[in-house]
């Protein structure tokens, strides 16, 4: 399976700090980078462009359609104690459902951190990213950055090795 990733937030605006992890999300997935180049193309978003939408249309048009999968990279953030795995797709796509659930359940499996399952959406937040870009797309929180035993159990390696499965 030929796979995109996007790495969510941009430089300017880095998403949701982990106070456990000393990262936020942009800085957590740039670490690993190089790794996620060895499985798949690493897209990022254009910091200069201000509107969500725009930004996640301009990343659509850079990444095409010759992908099977295109994933964006984020962590969770609530209120410390809300913990768990969860993935979002675009609630019509059933190819996307089933990746999304895969990669619930071997978070789950390898590492311990409760499934909260996938999700299908219709809106919201993460939307974009999901909808601009073509065909199956999942937009994945292995683990809540604010909430302690998640940040323990994440293993960046085994992150890596999950979605080089998918
Ligand atoms: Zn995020």
């Amino acid at each position: 399976m030929k796979k995109a990733f996007i790495i969510g937030h941009h430089e300017k605006s880095k998403g949701a700090f982990s106070p456990f992890l000393k990262t936020t999300e942009w800085d957590f997935y740039k670490s690993i980078e190089y790794y996620l180049e060895q499985i798949g193309d690493v897209y990022i978003h254009n910091p200069d462009i201000n509107s969500y939408t725009k930004r996640c249309k301009d990343i659509g048009r850079r990444i095409g359609s010759d992908y099977d999968l295109v994933i964006s990279l984020h962590f969770n953030s609530f209120n410390g104690s809300a913990n768990g795995c969860e993935v979002l797709y675009n609630k019509p796509n059933q190819i996307s459902a089933l990746i999304a659930s895969k990669f619930c359940h071997l978070v789950n499996e390898r590492m311990g951190i409760k499934n909260r399952g996938a999700k299908g959406i219709t809106g919201g937040r993460g939307y974009g990213e999901l909808i601009h870009v073509q065909p199956n797309a999942i937009l994945i929180e292995p683990f809540f950055g604010d909430n302690q035993s998640d940040c323990v159990a994440i293993i960046k390696s085994e992150l890596v090795e999950i979605l080089n499965e998918l």
